[in-house]
């Protein structure tokens, strides 16, 4: 029997349809049988067996999910295997320490759950948004459309935390076991490549 797994976007903040259609998508690639669904609640959170944290603005993000009472059962969750995909704001959420070249230190309300160093709108005004081919070996994927929309860029990584792609020299997605994190847009890219890794995650997740 195929298995049943159920995969979660979180509604604190941020883009989600696109996230929901890709999550579809992998499943039927990956011929993976499961649901996908929108999380907010801890107890919404409780129940997953995956999870996308999606773009955004990440200071709203952190603050929302600490309303909702979710902050700290998602990094709990987190800590104890359950795989995440965050992009762009998403990724912000979930590191170790985040700057932003005005202010410094932000101080928002982060995850704290991957161990890179992030700054915040990083690519400056004149690149706003933009779109590169990048390779992303690991996945298969020789060329990969990356959309960047006010991203943030990975300056500093731990040892834990494997290079998936980069872009001019600097890392754009990282992994730390099962916890993915690009400064990009997967979820735009028309390519489910993120996506079926987090499906494939969360199938090994739902066996343990
Ligand atoms: N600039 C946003 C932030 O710092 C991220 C932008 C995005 O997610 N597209 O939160």
């Amino acid at each position: 029997m195929a298995y049943q797994v159920k995969v979660g976007v979180t509604t604190f903040q941020g883009d989600v349809e696109e996230h929901l259609l890709a999550l579809r998508e992998a499943m039927r690639r990956l011929n993976v049988k499961g649901e996908v669904v929108t999380a907010k609640l801890p107890e919404e959170i409780e129940q997953l067996d995956a999870v996308v944290i999606p773009g955004g603005e990440s200071t709203v993000m952190g603050r929302l999910a600490q309303r909702s009472r979710s902050l700290d059962v998602l990094r709990r969750r987190i800590l104890e295997g359950l795989p995440v995909l965050g992009t762009c704001a998403g990724l912000i959420f979930l590191a170790s320490r985040v700057y932003d070249r005005v202010v410094g230190e932000t101080r928002q309300p982060i995850l704290g759950v991957l161990d890179v160093t992030v700054e915040r709108n990083s690519y400056g005004r004149q690149r706003d948004s933009f779109e590169v081919q990048i390779t992303v070996p690991k996945l298969g994927r020789e060329g990969f459309r990356a959309v960047f929309i006010r991203a943030p860029s990975i300056v500093e990584v731990g040892p834990e935390v494997e290079v998936l792609a980069r872009y001019q020299e600097r890392p754009v997605a990282v992994r730390q076991g099962p916890i993915y994190g690009t400064t990009f847009h997967p979820e735009l890219s028309g390519d489910t490549a993120f996506h079926e890794a987090l499906i494939e995650e969360a199938v090994r997740f739902s066996k343990r």
